[in-house]
């Protein structure tokens, strides 16, 4: 095959085209990878959203912020006391980028791997042409044209911008200045208390910021199950994260090194300063300068690329999967997306279960869900029933100094199958793949119920949610 000639080419190395590319060179497929994005020094780093800017550096920082909170709100409740605790803030920010470098460097050695078959890599902006052709514009000046009987586009998505509050990267910034601040803010305003809103404002409030977020809808976290919801809004508040709801923000001015906020809410209309705004009212699809004339890809009205249930486009040997279509905007949600994709050209069957993706949120506690709230079975009209228990009466949780939080179980009414599993609480993100696996395999309430769970371990949690759906929880009152 030429040089220029490929199976499948990608466009886009995030979670969903990176993990497309090694599945579909695993597979045989003579496959190319083009990725725009560029790492702190310039270079080419790999991973796109979630491993530069995203769901990796985010972790790190809230994972170094909990030790810091820590040794203030956890460790005196031991009996253990530390003295005059400093941040270094280069070694804070230096770790997380260490970290970040580990995993980008990591994608580009796993598309060189592949001893037999390795993914080739290309630094630049990709272009889909008519007729299944990509015209590459590298970083180094060159241009030239790759050609494959496969395109999968997985471009990803931007921060969406305020017009009243755009983007400085100084006093009003996203989620990439959030993760890079060179000292901590005296006052961080936030707008948004969705995902990024709640978990870098945490990062931020636990390393000693006054933290406003600013939520423009009347209930918190409306795409949670409202118990959970509530019960992480409570813990919030404990730990003096300032949300207010229903708050319309109609100004951002920068007065020296101060943004000046206006918002109104039901009490009429506040001001607000603060030293820094981050901004994370959601994402959108980023296709800028991808569509050549007469592709025939069609576009949503949200900008995101148009495809079925296979993630095809409706074009011959044109894919597009991750955060640039519709769905949630998931890493694992793309690569999944990814894998099936890479399947199917190979002749494969491929599929992803759109109905049980986990939703995590890295906040303290943790939240977790998969399946459907409460809300949805009512909206929806199906009949079902729910059972809860709290990590307050769960040992282990209590051991831990962690017992807030409760993991609530929706199952069919009639059937008993688990249409929901709902979590907050220590560790959560790792408990909810039990829910996930069980709704995989149609399991019922009464499965969970059954299956011997270790003794003391949070999972005791989940087990005693779904005896409770029978009204039989163990450990508590039914
Ligand atoms: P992206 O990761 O956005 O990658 C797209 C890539 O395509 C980029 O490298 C971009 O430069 C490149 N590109 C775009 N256009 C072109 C072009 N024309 N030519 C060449 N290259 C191009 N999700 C989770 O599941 N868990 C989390 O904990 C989590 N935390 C997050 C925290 C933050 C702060 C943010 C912002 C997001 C987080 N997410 C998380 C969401 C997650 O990062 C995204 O869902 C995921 O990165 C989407 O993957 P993707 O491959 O579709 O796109
Ligand atoms: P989001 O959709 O989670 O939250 C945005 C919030 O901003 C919403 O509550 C919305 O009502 C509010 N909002 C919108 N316009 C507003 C306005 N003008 N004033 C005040 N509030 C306003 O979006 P995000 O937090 O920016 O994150 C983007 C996406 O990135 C997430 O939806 C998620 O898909 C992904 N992400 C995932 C994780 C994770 O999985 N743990 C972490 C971070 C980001």
């Amino acid at each position: 095959m030429a040089d220029n000639k490929f199976d499948v080419i990608i466009i886009g190395a995030g979670p969903a085209g990176y993990i497309c590319a090694i599945r579909a060179a695993q597979l045989g497929l003579k496959t190319a990878c083009v990725d725009a994005f560029k790492g702190k020094d310039g270079k080419q780093a790999l991973g796109g959203t979630c491993l530069n800017v995203g769901c990796i550096p985010s972790k790190a920082l809230l994972d170094s912020s909990k030790q810091f909170w820590g040794l203030s709100h956890n460790l005196p409740t031991h009996g253990i006391s530390v003295e005059n605790a400093k941040v270094d803030m280069a070694t804070f920010i230096g770790r997380k980028d260490k970290i970040v470098k580990q995993f980008t460097g990591g994608v580009a050695m796993l598309f060189k791997g592949n001893k037999a078959n390795p993914v080739t890599s290309y630094f630049g902006t990709g272009k889909l042409l008519k007729g299944n052709e990509v015209e590459v514009n590298g970083f180094d000046g060159s241009k030239q044209t790759l050609k494959a009987a496969n395109v999968i586009i997985a471009t990803g998505s931007v921060p969406i911008e305020l017009p009243f509050a755009k983007f400085d990267g100084k006093a009003i910034i996203d989620n990439a200045g959030a993760l890079d601040l060179d000292a901590v803010p005296k006052r961080l305003g936030v707008i948004g208390a969705g995902v990024i809103g709640l978990e870098l404002g945490s990062v931020w409030k636990r390393m000693g910021a006054e933290v406003t977020i600013l939520e423009a809808l009347p209930d918190f976290l409306g795409a949670a199950d409202a118990d959970i919801a509530k019960a992480a809004a409570r813990e919030f508040k404990k730990q003096g994260l300032d949300i207010h709801l229903g708050a319309k923000v109609s100004k951002a001015e920068v007065k020296k090194n101060v943004v000046e906020v206006t918002y109104a809410d039901k009490d009429g209309e506040h001001k607000l300063s603060v030293d820094k705004l981050l901004v994370a009212v959601g994402r959108r699809a980023y296709t800028e300068g991808l569509l050549g004339d007469g592709t025939g890809v069609k576009v949503d009205n949200r900008g995101r690329i148009e495809v079925d249930e296979h993630c095809w486009t409706g074009v011959d040997g044109v894919w597009a999967i991750g955060d640039c279509v519709r769905g949630p905007m998931l890493a694992h949600k793309g690569e999944e997306e990814g894998v099936m994709v890479a399947e199917l050209i190979a002749g494969r069957a491929g599929h992803v279960d759109y109905g049980v993706i986990p939703w995590v949120i890295y906040t303290e506690p943790e939240i977790a869900w998969a399946g459907k709230t409460e809300k949805q079975c009512k909206d929806e009209g199906v009949p079902y029933k729910t059972g809860s228990f709290p990590f307050a009466a769960n040992g282990r949780a209590v051991a831990m100094n962690e017992p807030a939080g409760l993991v609530k179980v929706i199952a069919h009414a009639e059937t008993d199958r688990i249409l929901g599993v709902h979590m907050c609480g220590p560790a959560v993100s790792e408990l909810i793949a039990e829910a996930v696996v069980a709704m995989e395999f149609k399991g019922a309430s009464e499965d969970l119920a059954r299956i011997v769970h270790a003794h003391p371990t949070l999972s005791e949690v989940v087990h005693e949610a779904a005896l409770s759906v029978d009204k039989r929880a163990l450990n508590k009152a039914n």
